[in-house]
């Protein structure tokens, strides 16, 4: 049999075999969608004579990518594999900006504007001009705008008149007005920093791709994971990376379609149909990733949503574990109830689970607090998707806007917040003022900075400002002359350390952070190594992420070898923190150790983990009580509940953390739901353990010792479990930070046996 074809369902098959030009696949959670796609872009490379660069295949996340690339590379080799245009949409238009942008008059070597440094240009913008809205809100009607394909108020202006002329209250009307201007200088502000933001990056593709079809002349096929969440703006591209031939194959799942808050437009579905008629669609029924049990609670949930056509999910599993549903006194003992059952099960199971098996999915970011110190006082290693970031950590962002400022000194925001560190006798109202001259002036701060320190135009500043100043301008044109002398051409790596070395860094840690600048040094040493993977290479060779095959007839833009790898490091920075927010940062060291996942349950979408726990499931965080659409919100539920394979612990806590009482979510408070949950955990036995084995597939240990870590755990089980108050939790706690080790929970007696054997 065809390799790509081993291990498939018949429905799987032919939706990998079709020759249908367009092919939508539906289907449920964890019924092989992406798995399916991953095969078909196989298939075409080896049955349909397609060379790797026809072909563009999009994801939602880095990580979906990053597999699917190595499943393509095990079946085909990693030479092809690399050569595909595949990535996230952000990722891919970036790509094609980087190559083609220079005919759309998007200037070579942009940044990538993140989310804070949208938020610190509007917030300038609003004090600077005087007005009254609300900088947030701003933000985030900029961002629903542009995902709405509308790229300046002119356009905003044009949808909202009639509406607007119906609304005579002052107050809209103001804030209408306000808005209008803050968005025009906020793009103006974007250009003249040489900067887009996210949603450009989408925006001026399309723009790139109307104008200059040919830029995608290559491309014969197009291929979309979780097409439920893409917009108006990627519906629009995917129809202009196919206008060739209209080959295109989305994949999705109306019942997982949880971005809408995002302007995510579930009709996309729909729209398919009636944009290319001849669509063939297929579904798939079979659930390969969850027990029978889970599949069957995750779909009371979701069928509570009475709108939504009847279907069910088939598993392919044993019924398994029964989910847990566990009410607990508050938050605190929810996060210890959280980490003893996590090493409750490692010891259980014997060594079948592993750290890395468990996810713990959020509602929101904000709320690891409590489960993030209780998993450190218990020593068990974790990793942090989607909230506080590597990236985001002081002394990581400080050395990154020196990068980007070197990259791109047009940069106002990321000069103003680095031109003071370390101290240089230049206060926050000496940059204030130099922010200000430069806008009056009308050029970019570094402009200003630079001329003056060759001739003397600007208002002067006292002595020693003017010295912190030149020693500032100075450091930033050495390293970018290193970058672009042809003798030179450091790589990101080198510029990394040359800055650090200049700036004397480490001291400047140990003077201004003495408690724990170790701890931030050895993160300043992370960031080295990340960047040394960024190599300086030819920008025509090919080099794995980055380029477009040459395109007769158009030229790619040029660029200097070294620039381009600075940029390329910081976009990839940039890109992996936004919506994919994948933590890349902790994949190089990180990944070699064991860790359990924390992560919001957006950015575990298309995931799954053999053990997934969904705390904080109260009215008001799930649904969410500022969230419009409750549907979207049993949905998220859904998908959290269905990224779970053998275990699934739900769990709420009594009290929220501002100590007021709350409620069971109502998705999981009414009876059909309840009488599919337990409230204990999963009693262990050593059919416990073989369903998990069997719904993993993974060999387990000998029967034997499997049994053996039952019995031991099952002397346990009754010190630990039910658990009740907070004392029995805390005093569990305490016993466990004595065991702590590296390994996993074993009982001491069971230790010593395999010791005296
Ligand atoms: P989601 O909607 O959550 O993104 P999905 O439909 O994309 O899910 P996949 O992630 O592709 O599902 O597959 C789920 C799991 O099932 C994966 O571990 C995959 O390897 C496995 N799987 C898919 N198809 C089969 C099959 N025919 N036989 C065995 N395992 C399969
Ligand atoms: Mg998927």
């Amino acid at each position: 049999m065809d390799p790509i074809l081993q291990g498939l369902n018949n429905q799987q098959q032919d939706a990998v075999t079709s020759i249908s030009d367009v092919l939508q696949i539906l289907a449920p959670p964890g019924s092989g969608k992406t798995k399916t796609l991953t095969s078909r872009v196989a298939y075409l490379l080896q049955h349909h004579c397609y060379k790797p660069w026809n072909i563009i295949c999009l994801t939602f996340t880095v990580k979906s990518s990053r597999e699917m690339k190595e499943r393509i590379a095990n079946l085909l080799g990693s030479k092809i594999a690399g050569r595909l245009i595949l990535g996230t949409f952000h990722s891919v238009c970036r790509r094609y900006l980087v190559a083609y942008g220079h005919l759309i008059g998007v200037h070579k070597g942009f940044g990538i504007a993140d989310s804070s440094d949208t938020a610190a240009i509007i917030k300038r913008i609003i004090k600077r001009l005087s007005l009254s809205i609300d900088a947030k809100k701003a933000q985030s009607r900029i961002s629903s705008s542009k995902s709405k394909g509308l790229t300046g108020p002119d356009q905003q202006n044009k949808q909202k008149k009639e509406k607007v002329a119906r609304k005579l209250a002052q107050k809209e009307d103001t804030e209408q007005q306000e808005f209008s201007i803050v968005f025009e200088a906020y793009q103006s502000q974007l250009a003249q920093s040489n900067l887009l933001d996210y949603d450009d990056l989408l925006l001026r593709c399309v723009d790139l791709l109307r104008r200059h079809p040919t830029c995608v002349s290559n491309v014969e096929v197009v291929l979309i994971d979780e097409f439920q969440d893409t917009n108006v703006v990627q519906f629009d591209l995917m129809r202009l990376f196919a206008a060739k031939n209209k080959r295109v194959t989305t994949v999705g799942d109306p019942d997982q379609s949880i971005y809408g808050w995002r302007s995510a437009e579930i009709k996309n579905l729909e729209r398919m149909q009636e944009q290319y008629p001849g669509m063939l669609t297929i579904h798939l029924k079979d659930n390969y990733r969850s027990s029978g049990a889970i599949l069957l609670a995750a779909d009371e949930v979701i069928q509570q949503d009475s709108s939504r056509p009847s279907k069910s999910l088939l598993p392919t599993h044993c019924p398994g574990t029964m989910p847990v549903l566990r009410r607990l006194p508050s938050a605190e003992i929810e996060a210890l109830w959280i980490v003893s059952e996590i090493q409750r099960m490692i010891g259980l199971t014997g060594r079948l689970l592993k750290y890395s098996d468990f996810a713990i999915l959020l509602r929101s970011a904000s709320l690891s607090r409590q489960i993030e110190s209780a998993m450190g006082r218990a020593g068990i290693p974790y990793r942090m998707v989607g909230g506080k970031k590597f990236f985001d950590r002081l002394e990581v962002k400080i050395l990154l806007d020196y990068l980007r400022v070197i990259s791109q000194p047009n940069n106002n925001d990321a000069i103003s917040r680095i031109i003071n560190i370390p101290a240089r006798g230049l206060g926050a109202t000496t940059v204030k003022g130099l922010l200000e001259e430069a806008e009056t002036r009308n050029v970019a701060l570094w402009t200003l900075l630079r001329n003056s320190t060759q001739n003397t135009t600007r208002t002067k500043l006292s002595k020693a400002a003017e010295q912190g100043l030149g020693s500032f301008v100075n450091l930033i044109l050495t390293s970018r002359n290193r970058i672009l002398d042809r003798n030179k051409l450091d790589s990101p790596e080198i510029t990394l350390g040359y800055i650090i070395e200049k700036l004397d860094f480490q001291h400047y840690l140990e003077k201004s952070h003495g408690d724990d600048h170790e701890a931030r040094w050895a993160n300043v040493e992370e960031l080295v190594v990340q960047a040394s993977e960024y190599t300086v290479q030819g920008v025509n060779g090919w080099t794995e992420d980055d380029d477009l095959p040459n395109i007769r007839g158009l030229e790619q833009q040029q660029g200097n070898a070294a620039e381009e790898a600075l940029a390329r490091f910081l976009a990839n920075i940039a890109l992996a923190s936004e919506l994919q927010k994948e933590e890349e940062d902790m994949e190089g060291k990180g990944a070699l150790q064991s860790q359990v996942t924390i992560s919001t349950i957006h950015a575990a979408k298309g995931l799954e983990w053999p053990a997934v726990f969904v705390p904080s499931a109260y009215e008001g965080c799930i649904p969410h009580s500022r969230a419009e659409d409750t549907d979207e919100e049993r949905r998220l539920l859904y998908v959290a509940m269905t990224r779970a394979q053998a275990l699934l612990y739900l769990s709420c806590p009594t009290k929220n953390s501002q100590r007021e009482e709350t409620a069971l979510s109502p998705f999981l408070s009414n009876k059909p739901v309840g009488n599919l949950l337990v409230s204990q955990g999963p009693t262990p036995t050593s059919s416990t353990v073989n369903d998990i084995a069997r719904i993993l597939r993974r060999d387990s240990t000998s029967q034997a010792e499997i049994f053996e870590a039952c019995e031991t755990l099952q002397s346990m089980h009754d010190n630990l479990w039910p658990l009740t108050g907070e004392e029995e939790v805390k005093s569990i706690g305490a016993k466990w930070r004595k065991w702590d080790s590296n390994e996993p929970l074993e009982h001491p007696s069971k230790r010593r046996r395999i010791q005296d054997g």
